[in-house]
């Protein structure tokens, strides 16, 4: 809002003073000896033209409600506010409180507040009758008091979805490549989460590394409020083409498929945690550093931070959930007959993890810890098959479902012409840049 307000005014600033300049220039060659004058002239005017408009276009918002001569009060979300302070702070009960938030399902969502969030309440004969609650750009809660009780109720502003097109090198970083584009931090990151069953954002990608996006914009009543998801990618990793679009089939169940319709998910997620750093990895003779002697180190470690949360990489049953020797607080989990998963060194578990209990691909499981021989916070992280520990980095794992055939020429009707247009924004060019120099991905 306020960004559209600046460049507004900003646009007609520049409009002044080309305006200004036009008329100066005539008069420099009408009445070369008047020009002081006539300029100053025209300054003046400029001022008296901008300054109307401006404060009304301001004072606009919040839009009192002058239906049943109600009065309203605004009140931001301040940090560390709670509803409670809230209506302490403007003279309200908590009565009325309690009592709204029990008036119905959404009467709950009141109690997600977020500094900046704006409460507005109404009086009508100086009672306290309405609440409105601006969730989002897009959504508005109101609770109103009638015939003794409270009922609450949200309004929609409509979405206008957008494709947007973004494209670029890496250089530095992913991010700071994404950013240049134009892409915020989500949409990179989800572009990270697409492609990241094939290329490890953490290792693989090197300076010249390119990717194209199609991702939706959204706009309520023409301004921007955000992105949504990416519809279609391309990135091309050194020199492979790696290719995504989004399908939702007829029950609503919508993935990321390649341009032969399989699914971009694997079986297994590459990495149980978001964005670390492996800081060891799998291999036969290693120093420990703990029991001060050489050993193979059959996993992978992931440094990150205390409390960051361990993800369960494939669906699974829990088959052990406790402390273990070296391995600390540990949980095993069992995919089918043949792939176990272990994680190791947790500082805790997440809530409802216990022996027996089914995961899913990507639930949270534990949170990263030292517990056990750790030097510091990581994640000690397993793959067994058939009972044998491999490499998770570079083990063959089993691919996802694929579309599918009912959907297969469908989505090709569809992921033709997005893929045509991404490779439209992403020319093939010789960008041989060093190819050995791996790039900090996500630092900027
Ligand atoms: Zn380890």
């Amino acid at each position: 809002m306020n960004q559209n307000l600046s460049s507004l005014s900003a646009g007609r600033h520049w409009l002044t003073i080309i305006i200004t300049f036009c008329l100066v220039a005539l008069a420099i060659t009408l009445r070369p000896m008047e020009v002081s004058a006539n300029r100053a002239e025209v300054l003046s005017t400029r001022v008296s033209i901008s300054l109307p408009g401006e404060p009304d276009i301001l004072k606009t918002w919040p839009e009192p409600d002058s239906t049943n001569n109600v009065i309203w009060k605004r009140e931001e979300v301040r940090k560390g506010d709670s509803l409670a302070r809230i209506f302490k702070r403007v003279g309200l009960p908590f009565s009325a409180l309690h009592e709204i938030i029990h008036s119905g399902n959404l009467g709950k969502e009141l109690k997600h507040i977020e500094p900046g969030q704006i409460f507005e309440f109404g009086y009508s004969q100086e009672r306290f009758t309405q609440l409105r609650f601006t969730i989002s750009k897009t959504r508005t809660l109101s609770a109103t008091f009638s015939k003794g009780r409270w009922t609450t109720s949200e309004k929609l502003k409509n979405v206008e979805v957008r494709n947007e097109y973004a494209q670029g090198i890496i250089r530095d970083s992913l991010f700071a490549a994404g950013n240049k584009a134009g892409l915020s931090d989500t949409t990179i990151m989800q572009m990270a989460e697409i492609f990241g069953w094939d290329i490890d954002f953490a290792l693989d990608i090197r300076k010249g590394d390119r990717f194209s996006v199609i991702y939706e914009g959204q706009y309520v009543n023409g301004e921007k409020i955000g992105n949504g998801r990416i519809i279609a990618a391309e990135f091309i990793n050194r020199g492979k083409i790696y290719r995504a679009a989004y399908y939702t089939d007829n029950d609503g169940n919508g993935d990321y498929y390649d341009p032969g319709g399989r699914a971009m998910r694997k079986a297994f997620l590459r990495t149980p945690v978001k964005f670390s750093r492996i800081s060891s990895r799998f291999s036969k003779k290693r120093w420990h550093p703990i029991l001060k002697k050489w050993r193979a180190h059959k996993g992978i470690d992931y440094a990150a931070a205390h409390g960051t949360p361990v993800l369960a990489t494939s669906n699974g049953k829990i088959s052990f959930k406790g402390n273990k020797g070296g391995y600390g607080k540990v949980i095993f989990i069992q995919h089918g007959q043949k792939y176990m998963t272990v994680y190791g060194h947790l500082s805790s578990y997440a809530k409802g993890i216990r022996k027996g209990k089914t995961v899913q691909q990507g639930q949270v499981i534990g949170y990263v810890g030292s517990t056990g021989l750790a030097t510091g916070p990581h994640l000690h992280y397993e793959l067994r098959m058939n009972g044998i520990h491999r490499n998770p980095l570079t083990i063959k794992l089993p691919q996802a479902s694929a579309l599918a055939q009912k959907y297969m020429l469908g989505f090709q009707k569809l992921s033709a012409s997005l893929f045509n247009q991404l490779a439209l924004l992403n020319p093939p060019q010789a960008t041989a840049l060093d190819d050995e120099q791996t790039t900090d991905v996500f630092t900027r």
